[in-house]
């Protein structure tokens, strides 16, 4: 657990202490680079859509980007549900409208979601969201039932989650579409809370994609 000193935003304080934050950021920015919320108001060509977890530790400010250069999905333990209309709607607007080159789908190790799908406790709501974890789970129970270590097996399921995402995004027929056409990569990242970094995970090829495969012909 971090010091508490760290955080820049203590419990209890004030919402209005986040305005003025707001307002002394972009006097910084605009210091900086005078050039981006004027480029920002003529509209947005980002490259990147990143799909991520909504845990607090881990963002896509881990790029270093600037506001404009990736667009974003986030949500509990970083899933491309099939019948999520937010997650579709957004891969949708990003491939067809804002044509980025690349999707990054983005889990994390010490992953709340991931934890939660490893226990048989009933938690409500959300269990319904994290049954895609869970079928992940079932699908890799062997390589999962080897692994003793509790925090090795969440970290496991956590990357083997991603590399189910991505096949997911993959067998969208849009995204299918324009990578086939070379105009977008797919990868699979994993965030360590521990140290800010994010490793590329290798993917698998999905041997059941090309039955995903549509055409209105
Ligand atoms: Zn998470």
């Amino acid at each position: 657990m971090a010091p508490k000193q760290l955080f820049r935003f203590p419990p209890g304080e004030a919402f209005t202490t986040l305005l003025q934050r707001n307002k002394e950021w972009a006097e910084r920015v605009q210091t900086v680079r005078p050039s981006l919320f004027p480029t920002n108001a003529q509209g947005q060509s980002p490259q990147i859509l990143w799909i991520g977890c909504s845990d607090s530790r881990v963002s896509e400010a881990c790029l270093d980007l600037l506001p404009g250069e990736v667009f974003v999905h986030r949500n509990i333990a970083n899933c491309v549900h099939n019948g999520d209309l937010n997650s579709l709607s957004v891969i949708q607007y990003a491939v067809q409208v804002l044509k980025v080159r690349h999707i990054v789908v983005c889990g994390h190790y010490d992953c709340g979601g991931i934890w939660a799908s490893l226990t048989t406790k009933k938690l409500g709501l959300i269990d319904n969201w994290l049954r895609g974890i869970r079928d992940v789970k079932v699908k890799h129970r062997i390589e999962l039932d080897a692994i003793k270590d509790p925090r090795q097996k969440a970290n496991r399921l956590a990357e083997l989650n991603v590399i189910a995402q991505v096949h997911n995004v993959l067998r969208n027929d849009l995204v299918m579409e324009a990578v086939g056409t070379g105009q977008l990569q797919v990868h699979g990242v994993v965030y360590d809370v521990g140290s800010g970094l994010i490793s590329e995970l290798d993917i698998p090829e999905d041997e059941d994609q090309s039955l995903y495969y549509i055409t209105e012909n």
